[in-house]
This record gives C-alpha cells, sequence and structure tokens, in this order.
C-alpha cells in the first residue's frame, strides 16, 4: 500500500533537453535516435528523482513525445484518415501533432483550465478501434529494468472522448463501447506484467460541472475497467477543482481508489462521507504552482481528511499531474535567498509529499528531515511577514473603494471621442506588434546580457519605431502603434516592470508539444514604480501627426498567464494589477496620448471549470478591466483586444467591459460572430479582424474587399473598425507589408463604393 504518490511529472527535461532533442530531429539536423536517447535519460532521471525522494508510486506512461492525449488516440488507434497512408509510426506520430506538407495538424486546445494545450482527438462513425499497448508496455519494462515498479498513467476513457470531437457529425458518444473494449483490452494486458500493480485513469473531465450522462458512462467505464483483473489497483484521479458526483459514483464500482484536489477543490471534504471502502489520493500538494507548500497547515489538512477515513486509507500526493511547475530550483542561481525560499519546483514538492507524510503518520524524522521542517516553517513566516509580499503602500491605496466607471457613459463618450480624434468610418489600425527580426531579438536579447549600451540599445529601438511609423503613414493607416520593439512578450514585459512579481531563470513549464513558457511569479503586492510605456509610446507620437494608440496588457491577462501567489485571493492580485495598470493609462493620457489599447488576450482563460464559480469570476474580472481604465477621461478612448473566435458565452462580460472599441479574432468566421454583437444590440465600435495573421499567406484587396461588404451586412460603418485579426509580431515585414497595404486599399474601396 503506497503511502504517497505523485499523479504525473514533467517531461520536457530540466534544461529543455527534450524540446532541442525534438527541434533538431524536425529540422533534420538529428536522427530520431537522438530523440529516443535523449528520452530514455529524461525517463530514467525522472524516475529516480521520485524513487529517491521515498516516493512510493512512480508513475510510466506519463512521458510522451508530444503529447498524452495523441498518445492515447494511437494506443486505442483513433488514427484520422488523412495520415493512415503514412507507414512510418514516427512521422506519422509527428504529421498528426504538426502536420505535413500535405496535411493538416490535429486541432490543438487548452488542458481544462491550465495552460497546457493537448492535440483533440478527431473521431468519425467508420473508425474501428484498436489496442496498440506498444509505448505503454515498454515504459513499463523501461521503469522495471531501472529498477522501478511503477503506477501505470492512463488518459480514463470518459475524459478522452469528451474531449475528442466528432468530425462526420456522429455522435461520438455513441463510440464509448468501442472505446471501452479497447481499454479493457489494454487492463487485461496490463494485468499480465505484475500483481498488484496501480493503473491511473485521469478523469479530470468531473472536475467540471457534471453531466448525468457523463456519470452514468463514468460507472458503466469502472464497472467494466475495475472487473477485468484482481490482481490490478484501479485509481481514478480528478483535478484541478472538486469532483464530488463522480467521487460518489466511483465508490460504487469496484475500483481501488479516488483521487481528489483539495487545493483547488475544498469542497471534496464533502465527498469523504461517501467513499465507502475506496481508498483516498488525497491532492495536497499543489501541482499547478511554484509556491512552497505550508506542511504544518497540509498536515493538519490531512488530520481533518483523517477523520473521516482511516488513516491507512489516506494516500498523500501531489494535487494532479506537475507537469504544470517547473522541473528544479536547482539552476536557480540568481533568485535572492529569501525569494528562493519561498519557491518549490517539481522536484522539491516531491520532498514536501514525503515529508508531509512522515509527519501524518508520525513516522521517526531524521535530522535531514528536521532540518527540512525548520526551514519550511521559516520560509512560511518570512512568506507572511516579509515587506516584500506586504506593502503596505499598495495597502493604503485599497483603503477606499477604487473608481470603477468612466466619467460619462459611452454614448457622451464617443461623440467627444470622435470630435477629437477625428478618425473616419471604417478607420484603419492594427492590434499592436509589428514583426520582430531576428535582428532585433538580438538587439534585446545582448542589451539585457550587457552586451550592448543603453544608448546602442535606444538607437536601435528608436530606428524600428521610425521605420514603423513611416510604413504606416506611407500606406495610410488611420490609428498607428509604435510597433512593441521593445517587448519580447505582451506579459514578461510588464511583469519586468511591476513591483511584486519576479522572473525565475530556468522555471520553463511545457505549453504544448516542444513549446516552453516561463511565467513571471507574482509574489507580493503588485505596484508600479514608475511608467512603463511612457517613454516609447510619446516618442512614436512625435514622429507623426496622426495619432499613436498606447499599448497595454490588461490586469486579467497578466494574471492568467502567471503563477500567482496562493496566500491571498486571485482577485485581489488581479485588483492590484488594474491599479498599476491605471496609474499608467492616466500617465499616458497626461503624456499626450489620446488612444489607449489594453489587451485582453488571456480574459476567457481563466474561466473556473465549474459555472457556480463562473459569476464570481466574471463579476472580478470585469470590474479589475474597469478599474485600469476608469482614469481615462471622456475624450481619451479606450481600446481592448480579445484573442478568441468563441463570443457566445461572454458577450454580456464584454459589454460590462465598456471599451469604446474592441477588435477580436473573427477573420477565420467571416461575419458569422459578429452577428452576436448585432443581435444583443452591442453599441460600442468593433474591429473585427478581416485578415488571418495566423498564416503566411496576403489576403488579396479584393477577399478583403468582400470581407468587409459582408461585415456591413451586420453593423454599420460608424460602428466598425477594420484590422487585422491579432498582433504582427510573428510574421515577416515581406508578408505585413503587402497585406496591410491592401487592407488599406480595401477600405479605400468600400469608402467609395460601400
Ligand atoms: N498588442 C499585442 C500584440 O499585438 C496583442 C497580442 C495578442 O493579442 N496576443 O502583439
Ligand atoms: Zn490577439
Amino acid at each position: 500500500m503506497p503511502k504517497n504518490y505523485v499523479i504525473g511529472f514533467p517531461r520536457i527535461g530540466e534544461q529543455r533537453e527534450l524540446k532541442h532533442a525534438l527541434e533538431a530531429y524536425w529540422s533534420g539536423s538529428e536522427p530520431f535516435t537522438t530523440v529516443e536517447t535523449t528520452a530514455r535519460r529524461l525517463k530514467l532521471r525522472h524516475w529516480n528523482y521520485q524513487r529517491d525522494a521515498g516516493i512510493d508510486a512512480v508513475s510510466c506512461n506519463d512521458f510522451s513525445y508530444y503529447d498524452a492525449m495523441l498518445d492515447t488516440a494511437v494506443m486505442v488507434g483513433a488514427i484520422p484518415e488523412r495520415f493512415r497512408d503514412i507507414e512510418d509510426d514516427t512521422r506519422r506520430y509527428f504529421a498528426m501533432a504538426r502536420g505535413d506538407a500535405d496535411r493538416n495538424a490535429m486541432a490543438m486546445t487548452k488542458w481544462f483550465n491550465s495552460n497546457y494545450h493537448y492535440i483533440v482527438p478527431e473521431l468519425s462513425a467508420s473508425d474501428t478501434f484498436a489496442l496498440n499497448a506498444k509505448k505503454v508496455l515498454f515504459e513499463y519494462k523501461e521503469a522495471k529494468a531501472a529498477g522501478i515498479t511503477p503506477k501505470i498513467n492512463l488518459i480514463g476513457p470518459v475524459t478522452f472522448l469528451a474531449l475528442s470531437r466528432s468530425v462526420d457529425g456522429s455522435d461520438r458518444f455513441g463510440r464509448f463501447h468501442a472505446l471501452l473494449r479497447v481499454y479493457a483490452e489494454l487492463v487485461e494486458a496490463i494485468s499480465r506484467l505484475d500483481d498488484g500493480l496501480i493503473v491511473q485513469f485521469d478523469e479530470p473531465l468531473f472536475a467540471g460541472d457534471t453531466d448525468p450522462a457523463m456519470l452514468t458512462l463514468l460507472k458503466t467505464a469502472y464497472d467494466a475497467l475495475g472487473a477485468v483483473s484482481p490482481r490490478l489497483r484501479i485509481a481514478v484521479v480528478t483535478y484541478f477543482d472538486h469532483a464530488v458526483e463522480a467521487a460518489k459514483v466511483l465508490a460504487e464500482t469496484p475500483v481501488w481508489a479516488i483521487g481528489l484536489d483539495f487545493v483547488h477543490g475544498a469542497e471534496n471534504l464533502e465527498a469523504l462521507g461517501s467513499l465507502g471502502e475506496k481508498t483516498l489520493i488525497a491532492g495536497v500538494v499543489d501541482g499547478r504552482n511554484v509556491w512552497v507548500n505550508d506542511t504544518d497547515a497540509t498536515v493538519a489538512l490531512l488530520e481533518r481528511i483523517a477523520q473521516r477515513l482511516p488513516k491507512e486509507r489516506i494516500v498523500v500526493s501531489s494535487s494532479s499531474s506537475l507537469l504544470h511547475v517547473p522541473f528544479t530550483l536547482r539552476f536557480e542561481t540568481q533568485l535572492d535567498a529569501e525569494l528562493r525560499s519561498w519557491l518549490s519546483y517539481a522536484v522539491e514538492k516531491l520532498d514536501e509529499i514525503v515529508l508531509i507524510t512522515k509527519r501524518f503518520h508520525n513516522a521517526p524524522l531524521t535530522p535531514d528531515d528536521l532540518e527540512a521542517l525548520k526551514a519550511n516553517r521559516a520560509a512560511n513566516a518570512s512568506r507572511r511577514s516579509s515587506h516584500r509580499v506586504h506593502d503596505a503602500a499598495v495597502a493604503a491605496r485599497f483603503a477606499h473603494p477604487l473608481p470603477t466607471e468612466r466619467c460619462a457613459p459611452y454614448e457622451e463618450r464617443i461623440v467627444l471621442q470622435k470630435a477629437a480624434l477625428g478618425y473616419p468610418d471604417l478607420a484603419t489600425t492594427t492590434i499592436g506588434s509589428f514583426p520582430q527580426t531576428p535582428l532585433l531579438r538580438k538587439v534585446r536579447r545582448d542589451f539585457k546580457r550587457g552586451d550592448l549600451t543603453q544608448e546602442a540599445y535606444d538607437a536601435m529601438i528608436r530606428h524600428y519605431i521610425d521605420d514603423c511609423i513611416a510604413f504606416q503613414e506611407e500606406i495610410g493607416l488611420d490609428v498607428l502603434v509604435h510597433g512593441e520593439p521593445e517587448r519580447n512578450d505582451m506579459v514578461e514585459y510588464f511583469g519586468e516592470r511591476l513591483k511584486g512579481c519576479a522572473f525565475s531563470q530556468n522555471g520553463w513549464v511545457q505549453s504544448y508539444g516542444s513549446r516552453c513558457v516561463k511565467p513571471p511569479m507574482i509574489y507580493g503586492d503588485v505596484s508600479r514604480p514608475e511608467p512603463m510605456t511612457v517613454g516609447w509610446t510619446t516618442y512614436a507620437q512625435g514622429r507623426t501627426q496622426k495619432i499613436v494608440k498606447g499599448m497595454l496588457t490588461g490586469p486579467v491577462t497578466i494574471l492568467n498567464w502567471s503563477f500567482v501567489r496562493d496566500d491571498v485571493a486571485r482577485s485581489e492580485v488581479a485588483r492590484q494589477i488594474a491599479l498599476a495598470i491605471a496609474d499608467e493609462v492616466d500617465d499616458l493620457q497626461r503624456a499626450g496620448i489620446r488612444i489607449v489599447q489594453v489587451d485582453e488576450a488571456a480574459f476567457k482563460e481563466g474561466y473556473p471549470l465549474r459555472a457556480a464559480k463562473r459569476e464570481a469570476y466574471e463579476a472580478w474580472a470585469v470590474e479589475c478591466f474597469r478599474i485600469a481604465v476608469a482614469p481615462a477621461e471622456a475624450r481619451t478612448q479606450i481600446h481592448t483586444h480579445m484573442c478568441y473566435s468563441d463570443f457566445n458565452d461572454i458577450i454580456g462580460t464584454i459589454e460590462a467591459m465598456d471599451a469604446d472599441v474592441i477588435s477580436i479574432e473573427t477573420a477565420r468566421s467571416g461575419n458569422r460572430l459578429l452577428k452576436i454583437f448585432k443581435e444583443v444590440g452591442y453599441k460600442q465600435e468593433v474591429g473585427p479582424g478581416i485578415y488571418d495573421i495566423h498564416s503566411p499567406r496576403v489576403p488579396s484587396v479584393e477577399e478583403m474587399v468582400d470581407q468587409i461588404r459582408a461585415l456591413l451586412e451586420v453593423l454599420p460603418k460608424e460602428q466598425l473598425w477594420i484590422n487585422p485579426d491579432c498582433g504582427l509580431k510573428t510574421r515577416k515585414w515581406e508578408e505585413v507589408k503587402p497585406s496591410l497595404a491592401n487592407m488599406v486599399e480595401a477600405v479605400r474601396i468600400v469608402r467609395m463604393q460601400p
């Protein structure tokens, strides 16, 4: 019986070894065997980390060359038709993940409310599933050879099916029994491996709102899988929110254990009474965040759980896979000691889990354990009291309620703005960034490293802005931007300038495939020591008679793309960021900037999995946006931008944000989505992206003329802006120049002949 457990471990490598090996293979500079060798080394290292720390249940099959949902599709034989003629397994796998010259890649989307993205399986009624257990069995044997008897990680059949999409209009749940048969066959094969093996099925679907039909499938699935072999122990784990309903259902099936997340779903305490004889995998160490665990509080929580369940049936676990946190603090040599003591990455979390287990079971503590406990208490005490976390100046600004209203209603503002700004109907603009050239990236990198002087750096940025402004004037755009050459990333740039926010050296987490991100860490009260964008924005405005739009990242987006402190509510952190952005909006308008765009690219990403929690989220998220733009005078025009194409569910929220102009990512859906704005009687101005910046293709004047005319069938010209559908930083100048010139030309034609 394991005493402790880790749901899963990250795989990209502490030096992003897998990323580098994959990219070398994709570029043709290394053979696939290099990737395999790297993979073997990483798996071994990760198993050893877990075993050496004292983790009883170490995973296999949590490794993936690209993504676990994709692996599952391969495992059950759900290969979309267009890839079936590729004979080589490896080539087929990566073609599914990334596309090739002849085939589109499979779609990718966010894994629940995390920033990890999975490959969306494609199903159709005519497919036959067939088991391919090669990878699963291979990884098990690999671990055994390394002296480890691992548990086997699998994505559960209900979650797999629910996250798949049907490509022929058939009901994908019609395939449930066929899929379940393949899973049962797999479990049967696994049961021949060893006695007492743990097979873990991830069913995070059930941490969201639970449809009774899904609960029925859950029961059917685990009645069947749990009955395959008495030699196995089946664990069904959920995470990211509570799963009270599913726990009740699973308690009536022949599974061995149920995994519940007590970090993100305190409601799971209510499920304890209905677990019957089941073992509880208690997710108590946060798998999604980087803060040191308060082990005293965690042991107390476990004691509370133990009032409802015998201790022998409680397994101490991470709340989810550790995939969502960076590897190890070992390479963080530049963070100061205090801040570093507040952090815990995957490897450190293993030690936390083991220490908590020992304390919970009153096992004797070694001198090293006692040392670790002392350090843990000291870190938590300093987090509770440090001035760097608790800033009296920030608290003082929150002593009174913050303004959330512009000084005039939209109807009055827009009249003043149109008069003051004098832009035409169908005004043309862009979303902010212009191409980031290799030279520009090098300039920023060299400057950061100290290889380039401030003067030389400033000169390069000025030069970029000059060119950018000159180009925009030349083609006749109406509202210009400075192009964001000084920004690496829309969140990092602000994160680096906000107090209360830090950056790690090596805090990489996998976002999808070989791509990793290094999120800012918001550890304390947030404020803005000095203006962040005023210098470059006013410089750009000084180069032209036309209006230059200032460019900021919104509070909710900064929050959703960061590791956020867990000692206060997220809404409170968001309010602090909002106030810092509000200071910037005010400084920009005082400096003569008349349009300010506050991007909320990730606004929708923070939506809670449970509808019951969504209303509260929307309320504070909207409030934060409104705090951020409240200082704008009536004639200062506020734009916002969102990178989504699906607004059905949040159009009311968008209205409540009360921006004067919103630009949205609808290029790929024509005017269909714009109709939603029309239907709800949306009054503010809208810039539906009229061409797709995600493709290198240069759209022709004619097609954009057609596109604009289609938009005009829905909204009047006074209410429409014309712009690309997102920032241009990933494109090349050769693509951007003709595309924007064509866009302006298309507008000219439509203005003459509507
Ligand atoms: N202003 C940002 C840019 O243009 C917005 C990016 C985004 O929407 N993701 O790059
Ligand atoms: Zn965008």
